[in-house]
This record gives C-alpha cells, sequence and structure tokens, in this order.
C-alpha cells in the first residue's frame, strides 16, 4: 500500500463533568486526509484546502504527530499528508486531534501496522501539545478508537472504551466565533474545592454507570460540571439561555464542547434531536453571530479508511 484516504471524525471531549478525561466520536463531521508515502525521507505536508493552516511540518499537528511515530521504530520512511478540512479551528469540536489522529491511523496501515489503535494515542497527543501546549487525550482517544473514551490516568497512560447507548444523539452548535484552546485554558482556577471534587466525581462516575446501563435519565442528570463550566461559560454568547431552551425541549443534557465555543446538548432520538436543533437555530437566528449546527449520532468505529 502507498497511499490512503481516510475520514478523521470531530469529537466531543469533556462532556461535562469529565474535563480532561472523557470524550465521544461524532459521525457526521470530519475531515478527510490522503497520506502518500514519498522517497524523500521526509514528513511533508504538501496540501491543505478548507482552512489556512500551517503548511511547515513543524507547525502542523499531522506532521508532528507522524514524526513522533516515526522516531518511536526509527523510521525514515517519507510521507506527504494533504488535508481536506472540514472541522474548523478552534471550533471547539477537535480540530487538531482529527488531523493527529487521522495521519497517525494512516501511516501506521501503510507501514504495515506496528501498533494498535490504543497505541497510537500517545503520537496523536504530540499534536495535541503542539496545538493546546497540553497533551491531552480526551479528543484523540475518541477519534482513534470510537465510542466513549475515558482516560483513567495520563501517567501512565490508560484508556478506556466506554459502551454507546444506541438512541444517543448529540446536537452541536458552533457560534462562529474563535476561542483557542490555550485562551480558554489559562482561565481555569487551578484549585478546586472539596465541595466541587465531590459533586464532581459523583457526576463523572453515574454518567459512566448510565453509559453501561442504558439509563438515559441518569446520564442527563449526570451532565453537570461545578468547576470548569462555571468560567469557560462566559466566554460563550446566550450560554445560560441556551441550556434553558435545551433542557425545556427535552434534551438529556447541554453543556460546553471540549474548550468552547461549541456547545452540545445530547438527546435521546432523532426525533428529540432534531427537535433541539430546530429551536436552537430558531434562536440564534437573530443573534447577529454565524453559526453552524450538526446534529450526529455516536461514531462507533473512530477514523475510517475511505
Ligand atoms: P480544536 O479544539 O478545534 O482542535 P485548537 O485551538 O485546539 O482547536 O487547535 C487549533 C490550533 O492548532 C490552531 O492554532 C491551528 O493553527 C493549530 N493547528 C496546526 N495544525 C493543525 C491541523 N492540521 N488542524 C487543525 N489545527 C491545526
Amino acid at each position: 500500500m502507498e497511499e490512503l484516504k481516510i475520514f478523521a471524525p470531530a469529537t466531543v471531549a469533556n462532556l461535562s463533568c469529565g474535563f480532561d478525561v472523557l470524550g465521544c466520536c461524532l459521525d457526521s463531521v470530519g475531515d478527510e486526509m490522503l497520506i502518500k508515502k514519498n522517497d524523500l525521507k521526509e514528513v511533508r505536508i504538501t496540501r491543505i484546502t478548507g482552512q489556512d493552516l500551517p503548511m511547515e511540518a513543524d507547525k502542523n499537528v499531522a506532521s508532528v504527530a507522524v514524526k513522533a511515530l516515526l522516531e518511536q521504530i526509527k523510521s525514515d520512511q517519507g510521507f506527504d499528508i494533504e488535508i481536506d478540512k472540514k472541522i474548523k479551528p478552534g471550533s471547539g469540536i477537535g480540530s487538531s486531534a482529527a488531523s493527529s489522529a487521522g495521519a497517525v491511523f494512516a501511516v501506521n496501515k501503510l507501514l504495515g501496522e506496528p501498533f494498535n489503535n490504543k497505541d497510537l494515542i500517545s503520537f496523536a497527543m504530540q499534536g495535541e501539545l503542539l496545538a493546546s501546549g497540553n497533551a491531552h487525550a480526551d479528543n484523540v482517544a475518541p477519534a482513534l478508537l470510537g465510542g466513549f473514551s475515558l482516560v483513567r490516568s495520563y501517567c501512565p497512560l490508560e484508556v478506556l472504551s466506554l459502551p454507546v447507548p444506541e438512541e444517543l444523539r448529540v446536537v452541536i452548535l458552533h457560534p462562529l466565533i474563535e476561542i483557542k484552546t490555550k485562551d480558554s485554558r489559562s482561565i481555569i482556577k487551578q484549585n478546586v474545592s472539596l465541595k466541587s471534587a465531590i459533586n464532581q466525581w459523583g457526576n463523572l462516575g453515574a454518567l459512566v454507570s448510565a453509559l453501561y446501563t442504558e439509563d438515559y435519565d441518569l446520564l442527563g442528570r449526570s451532565l453537570h460540571d461545578d468547576i470548569v463550566e462555571p468560567v469557560r461559560s462566559i466566554l460563550i454568547p446566550y450560554f445560560k439561555e441556551l441550556d434553558e431552551l435545551v433542557t425545556k425541549n427535552g434534551a438529556l443534557g447541554f453543556g460546553i464542547s471540549g474548550s468552547g465555543p461549541s456547545v452540545f446538548a445530547l438527546c435521546r432520538g432523532d426525533e428529540n434531536a432534531n427537535k433541539v436543533k430546530n429551536v436552537i437555530s430558531e434562536f440564534y437566528s437573530d443573534k447577529e453571530i454565524d453559526f453552524e449546527l450538526h446534529l450526529s449520532s455516536i461514531n462507533k468505529k473512530g477514523v475510517k479508511i475511505l
């Protein structure tokens, strides 16, 4: 195999109570990438369409992640990377993670699979380190593994896959304002009160249980974030009003997707998800902020070959 075309999915990280440790994979939003072997012993970004992103190999997360993989196996194989970027950078739905995860997935296949998908997470995290200054795994893990991923530990890295309730749908609102992960990280408080911590781990444990038991009501009750959301939501226009609106219209829960500005509503079934999508669209239409809306089921496979 000399080249591979893949779909690199968008992801929702944090999911309210799972800051930096929980994420899920979407299936209706994502980039396309074409990765080819070259004879130059060099990793190059040869084409980017859709968005204005760095072409320099040391500034693009895709090439940085691939180089981390090649270094590990001491390979001097060269690769050309083409990215058709559909996920806007700084959107909060894992734009950088899609490129990092997609690139290492394709290169691993082209090299005859020296690694499994779980092993690839740590290489893709090097891309996240470049993008946000923090090697977090809650976007790259679900992008590579599909479904829900829980990072039990960063050191050593241990990632668990959680079950996906069949009827779960995600509605994403992306207000077209840019919030850089670096900036929205800098406003988070570094210390947490014991009371907030107790609320948070109670909710996270219940959320994991709800995924196993397909208990949609419990899932909804667990989607709260006492620690990060109160600070970060200030950066998102009409966050509180949206929360009230989607809750009134039957969404299971609502929160910030990754570092924002995208927000997500988890819904049960297509009918409710469409209703929630429509009320958000109506609400935001007269707010003089351009926006995009997505409705997706949970992608159980992660990156896939096209
Ligand atoms: P997101 O949460 O949507 O991934 P980030 O703010 O974390 O957004 O990452 C976007 C940053 O990463 C931007 O500064 C962008 O220039 C940089 N970047 C480098 N390479 C890529 C790439 N291939 N895809 C997306 N962003 C990239």
